[in-house]
Protein backbone atom coordinates (compact mmCIF):
# COMPACT_ATOMS: atom_id res chain seq x y z
CA UNK A 1 0.00 0.00 0.00
CA UNK A 2 1.50 3.02 -1.16
CA UNK A 3 2.50 4.80 2.56
CA UNK A 4 3.28 8.91 3.11
CA UNK A 5 6.60 8.69 1.16
CA UNK A 6 4.90 7.50 -2.08
CA UNK A 7 1.37 10.32 -1.35
CA UNK A 8 4.19 12.76 -1.35
CA UNK A 9 5.57 11.99 -4.28
CA UNK A 10 2.55 11.89 -6.13
CA UNK A 11 1.58 15.00 -4.74
CA UNK A 12 5.28 16.83 -5.44
CA UNK A 13 4.54 15.28 -8.85
CA UNK A 14 0.75 16.84 -9.35
CA UNK A 15 1.84 20.36 -8.06
CA UNK A 16 4.66 20.63 -10.50
CA UNK A 17 1.99 19.23 -13.71
CA UNK A 18 -1.33 20.26 -13.06
CA UNK A 19 -2.34 23.41 -10.96
CA UNK A 20 -3.93 25.44 -12.96
CA UNK A 21 -5.41 22.62 -15.21
CA UNK A 22 -8.79 23.21 -16.43
CA UNK A 23 -10.75 19.05 -16.02
CA UNK A 24 -12.71 19.53 -19.29
CA UNK A 25 -14.34 16.13 -19.51
CA UNK A 26 -14.76 13.06 -16.53
CA UNK A 27 -15.13 9.71 -18.18
CA UNK A 28 -15.26 6.52 -16.38
CA UNK A 29 -14.37 3.10 -18.24
CA UNK A 30 -16.59 -0.12 -18.17
CA UNK A 31 -14.18 -1.44 -14.88
CA UNK A 32 -14.85 1.95 -13.21
CA UNK A 33 -18.39 2.84 -13.48
CA UNK A 34 -18.61 0.98 -10.00
CA UNK A 35 -17.07 3.95 -8.23
CA UNK A 36 -19.94 5.82 -9.42
CA UNK A 37 -22.04 3.88 -6.88
CA UNK A 38 -19.65 3.58 -4.02
CA UNK A 39 -19.45 6.56 -3.95
CA UNK A 40 -23.24 7.36 -4.98
CA UNK A 41 -21.28 10.69 -6.86
CA UNK A 42 -20.94 10.97 -10.99
CA UNK A 43 -18.23 13.00 -11.10
CA UNK A 44 -18.67 13.78 -14.66
CA UNK A 45 -21.81 16.10 -13.59
CA UNK A 46 -19.80 16.97 -10.54
CA UNK A 47 -16.66 18.74 -11.30
CA UNK A 48 -16.49 19.34 -15.22
CA UNK A 49 -15.04 22.46 -15.69
CA UNK A 50 -13.18 23.06 -12.55
CA UNK A 51 -9.79 24.16 -12.47
CA UNK A 52 -6.88 22.30 -10.07
CA UNK A 53 -6.30 25.05 -7.73
CA UNK A 54 -4.35 23.02 -5.11
CA UNK A 55 -3.14 19.81 -4.29
CA UNK A 56 -2.60 18.85 -0.62
CA UNK A 57 -1.55 15.29 0.75
CA UNK A 58 -3.05 14.63 4.30
CA UNK A 59 -1.76 10.99 5.99
CA UNK A 60 -2.01 8.81 2.73
CA UNK A 61 -4.78 10.94 1.36
CA UNK A 62 -4.60 13.29 -1.71
CA UNK A 63 -6.84 16.69 -1.70
CA UNK A 64 -7.62 18.38 -5.03
CA UNK A 65 -8.98 21.78 -3.82
CA UNK A 66 -10.64 23.12 -7.23
CA UNK A 67 -11.68 26.17 -8.22
CA UNK A 68 -15.23 26.06 -7.40
CA UNK A 69 -14.66 25.34 -3.62
CA UNK A 70 -14.54 21.67 -3.32
CA UNK A 71 -12.82 18.70 -2.67
CA UNK A 72 -11.92 15.84 -5.01
CA UNK A 73 -10.25 13.07 -2.28
CA UNK A 74 -8.50 10.42 -3.27
CA UNK A 75 -6.69 7.59 -1.35
CA UNK A 76 -4.82 4.93 -3.52
CA UNK A 77 -5.09 1.90 -0.74
CA UNK A 78 -3.87 -0.84 -2.23
CA UNK A 79 -3.08 -0.57 -5.77
CA UNK A 80 -4.20 2.71 -6.51
CA UNK A 81 -1.77 4.86 -9.10
CA UNK A 82 -2.46 8.56 -10.47
CA UNK A 83 -1.03 8.58 -13.61
CA UNK A 84 -0.50 11.98 -15.85
CA UNK A 85 -0.37 10.96 -19.96
CA UNK A 86 -0.93 13.07 -23.18
CA UNK A 87 -4.20 11.84 -24.34
CA UNK A 88 -2.32 10.29 -27.32
CA UNK A 89 -0.47 7.57 -24.70
CA UNK A 90 -1.89 4.33 -24.90
CA UNK A 91 -4.40 2.97 -22.29
CA UNK A 92 -2.83 2.02 -19.54
CA UNK A 93 -3.94 -1.02 -17.53
CA UNK A 94 -6.60 -1.35 -15.03
CA UNK A 95 -7.94 2.70 -15.43
CA UNK A 96 -11.11 3.42 -13.77
CA UNK A 97 -11.81 7.11 -14.54
CA UNK A 98 -9.92 9.44 -16.78
CA UNK A 99 -9.55 13.60 -16.26
CA UNK A 100 -9.07 15.11 -19.52
CA UNK A 101 -7.13 18.53 -18.90
CA UNK A 102 -7.18 21.16 -21.19
CA UNK A 103 -3.86 21.23 -22.88
CA UNK A 104 -4.00 17.55 -24.23
CA UNK A 105 -3.40 15.65 -21.16
CA UNK A 106 -5.12 12.95 -18.84
CA UNK A 107 -4.95 12.07 -15.10
CA UNK A 108 -5.72 8.72 -15.27
CA UNK A 109 -6.59 6.94 -12.10
CA UNK A 110 -6.02 3.01 -12.14
CA UNK A 111 -6.71 0.47 -9.80
CA UNK A 112 -5.93 -3.27 -10.11
CA UNK A 113 -8.06 -4.19 -6.65
CA UNK A 114 -10.33 -1.65 -6.83
CA UNK A 115 -9.80 -0.79 -2.70
CA UNK A 116 -9.25 2.45 -3.61
CA UNK A 117 -11.15 6.05 -3.20
CA UNK A 118 -12.54 9.17 -5.02
CA UNK A 119 -15.29 11.35 -4.13
CA UNK A 120 -15.76 14.82 -3.71
CA UNK A 121 -16.56 16.91 -0.86
CA UNK A 122 -17.45 20.42 0.49
CA UNK A 123 -15.00 20.22 3.41
CA UNK A 124 -12.77 17.91 4.85
CA UNK A 125 -13.78 17.76 8.36
CA UNK A 126 -14.86 14.05 8.56
CA UNK A 127 -11.64 12.55 7.82
CA UNK A 128 -9.25 14.89 9.87
CA UNK A 129 -11.66 13.72 12.61
CA UNK A 130 -10.36 9.82 11.97
CA UNK A 131 -6.23 11.11 11.73
CA UNK A 132 -3.71 12.12 13.89
CA UNK A 133 -0.44 14.61 13.71
CA UNK A 134 1.56 13.97 10.69
CA UNK A 135 4.90 12.37 11.82
CA UNK A 136 6.74 15.70 10.83
CA UNK A 137 4.58 18.03 12.45
CA UNK A 138 4.05 15.42 15.57
CA UNK A 139 5.38 16.58 18.75
CA UNK A 140 7.23 14.61 21.30
CA UNK A 141 4.42 15.13 24.22
CA UNK A 142 1.51 14.83 21.41
CA UNK A 143 3.53 11.62 20.37
CA UNK A 144 3.79 10.63 23.76
CA UNK A 145 0.03 11.18 24.75
CA UNK A 146 -1.77 9.70 21.78
CA UNK A 147 1.03 6.10 22.46
CA UNK A 148 -0.14 6.44 26.01
CA UNK A 149 -3.50 6.52 25.45
CA UNK A 150 -3.55 3.55 22.89
CA UNK A 151 -6.00 0.57 22.63
CA UNK A 152 -3.27 -1.10 20.36
CA UNK A 153 -1.61 -4.28 22.25
CA UNK A 154 1.58 -3.63 20.44
CA UNK A 155 3.62 -0.77 19.36
CA UNK A 156 3.38 -2.29 15.68
CA UNK A 157 -0.40 -1.58 14.98
CA UNK A 158 0.10 1.45 17.57
CA UNK A 159 2.30 3.08 14.77
CA UNK A 160 -0.43 1.73 11.99
CA UNK A 161 -2.84 3.14 14.07
CA UNK A 162 -3.97 6.57 11.80
CA UNK A 163 -5.18 8.32 14.44
CA UNK A 164 -1.77 8.28 16.86
CA UNK A 165 0.22 9.14 13.82
CA UNK A 166 -1.12 9.49 10.31
CA UNK A 167 0.62 8.07 7.31
CA UNK A 168 2.52 5.27 8.53
CA UNK A 169 2.41 2.05 6.83
CA UNK A 170 3.12 -1.67 7.19
CA UNK A 171 6.60 -1.16 5.47
CA UNK A 172 8.00 1.88 7.12
CA UNK A 173 6.29 0.75 10.29
CA UNK A 174 8.69 -1.69 10.38
CA UNK A 175 11.80 0.12 9.21
CA UNK A 176 11.16 3.07 12.04
CA UNK A 177 11.12 0.24 15.01
CA UNK A 178 14.04 -1.34 13.55
CA UNK A 179 16.03 1.44 13.41
CA UNK A 180 14.55 2.64 16.62
CA UNK A 181 15.62 -0.57 18.30
CA UNK A 182 11.93 -1.41 19.28
CA UNK A 183 10.37 -4.80 19.20
CA UNK A 184 7.76 -4.64 17.70
CA UNK A 185 5.61 -6.95 20.39
CA UNK A 186 5.96 -3.96 22.72
CA UNK A 187 3.09 -2.52 24.49
CA UNK A 188 3.08 1.05 23.46
CA UNK A 189 2.01 2.32 27.38
CA UNK A 190 5.47 0.03 28.62
CA UNK A 191 8.00 2.25 26.05
CA UNK A 192 10.30 4.78 28.08
CA UNK A 193 10.33 8.33 27.30
CA UNK A 194 13.55 7.56 25.41
CA UNK A 195 12.50 5.13 23.22
CA UNK A 196 9.61 7.08 22.49
CA UNK A 197 11.45 9.44 21.82
CA UNK A 198 13.48 7.20 19.41
CA UNK A 199 10.75 6.07 17.34
CA UNK A 200 9.72 9.61 16.69
CA UNK A 201 12.72 10.66 15.15
CA UNK A 202 13.36 7.01 13.53
CA UNK A 203 9.46 7.49 12.20
CA UNK A 204 10.90 10.68 10.38
CA UNK A 205 13.87 9.31 9.12
CA UNK A 206 12.60 5.93 7.22
CA UNK A 207 10.07 8.12 6.04
CA UNK A 208 12.40 11.09 4.67
CA UNK A 209 14.48 8.15 3.26
CA UNK A 210 11.74 6.81 1.34
CA UNK A 211 10.41 9.88 -0.08
CA UNK A 212 14.63 10.63 -1.28
CA UNK A 213 14.44 7.59 -3.37
CA UNK A 214 10.86 8.53 -4.12
CA UNK A 215 9.05 5.87 -2.70
CA UNK A 216 9.30 2.24 -2.51
CA UNK A 217 7.78 -0.16 -4.73
CA UNK A 218 7.32 -3.64 -4.00
CA UNK A 219 4.51 -4.42 -6.36
CA UNK A 220 2.07 -1.82 -7.99
CA UNK A 221 3.29 1.73 -6.51
CA UNK A 222 4.46 4.20 -9.43
CA UNK A 223 4.97 8.24 -9.79
CA UNK A 224 2.67 10.17 -12.03
CA UNK A 225 5.22 8.75 -14.97
CA UNK A 226 4.56 5.67 -14.26
CA UNK A 227 7.93 4.83 -13.03
CA UNK A 228 8.78 2.80 -9.44
CA UNK A 229 10.10 4.38 -6.73
CA UNK A 230 13.91 2.59 -5.62
CA UNK A 231 13.44 2.72 -1.77
CA UNK A 232 13.24 -1.01 -1.79
CA UNK A 233 16.56 -1.29 -2.51
CA UNK A 234 17.25 0.62 0.92
CA UNK A 235 15.18 -1.48 3.42
CA UNK A 236 16.87 -2.45 5.95
CA UNK A 237 14.70 -4.92 7.77
CA UNK A 238 10.95 -5.09 5.65
CA UNK A 239 11.09 -8.43 3.44
CA UNK A 240 14.23 -9.55 4.45
CA UNK A 241 12.89 -12.49 6.56
CA UNK A 242 16.04 -14.82 7.07
CA UNK A 243 18.98 -12.72 5.99
CA UNK A 244 21.25 -11.26 8.14
CA UNK A 245 20.69 -8.01 9.62
CA UNK A 246 22.80 -5.47 8.51
CA UNK A 247 24.20 -4.30 12.50
CA UNK A 248 24.70 -7.63 13.72
CA UNK A 249 24.19 -10.54 11.51
CA UNK A 250 21.43 -12.24 13.70
CA UNK A 251 18.62 -13.42 10.85
CA UNK A 252 15.75 -11.56 10.58
CA UNK A 253 12.72 -13.01 11.75
CA UNK A 254 9.47 -12.67 9.90
CA UNK A 255 6.32 -12.83 12.27
CA UNK A 256 2.65 -11.96 11.79
CA UNK A 257 0.88 -8.80 14.39
CA UNK A 258 -2.80 -9.07 14.02
CA UNK A 259 -2.10 -10.43 10.27
CA UNK A 260 -0.20 -7.79 9.30
CA UNK A 261 3.67 -8.97 8.13
CA UNK A 262 6.11 -8.00 10.72
CA UNK A 263 9.41 -8.04 10.24
CA UNK A 264 12.19 -7.30 13.14
CA UNK A 265 16.37 -8.47 14.41
CA UNK A 266 15.84 -10.13 18.00
CA UNK A 267 18.86 -8.99 19.01
CA UNK A 268 19.13 -5.32 17.94
CA UNK A 269 15.09 -5.30 18.90
CA UNK A 270 14.84 -7.32 22.25
CA UNK A 271 11.58 -7.84 23.45
CA UNK A 272 12.93 -6.92 27.41
CA UNK A 273 15.82 -4.19 27.52
CA UNK A 274 18.48 -5.57 29.43
CA UNK A 275 19.12 -3.83 32.61
CA UNK A 276 22.23 -2.15 33.55
CA UNK A 277 21.80 -3.03 36.79
ZN1 LIG B 1 20.44 -7.00 14.60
Amino acid sequence: MPELPEVETIKNDLLTKVIGSQIIEVSYTDGGEKLKYKFKQNLANLITGERIAGIERRAKYLYFHLSGGKILVVHLKMTGQILIRKSSTTSDQNTRIIFVLDDGREIRFTDRNDFGEIFLVEDVARIEDQLGPDPFEASYQQFENNLRSSKSGTIKEALLDQKIIAGVGNIYADEALYTAGINPFKSPKSLSENEIQRLLNSTKEVLNDGLTHRGTTIDTFRDTDGKPGSHQFHLLVYGKAGKPCKKCATKIVYTEIKGRRTHFCPTCQPKEQLSLF
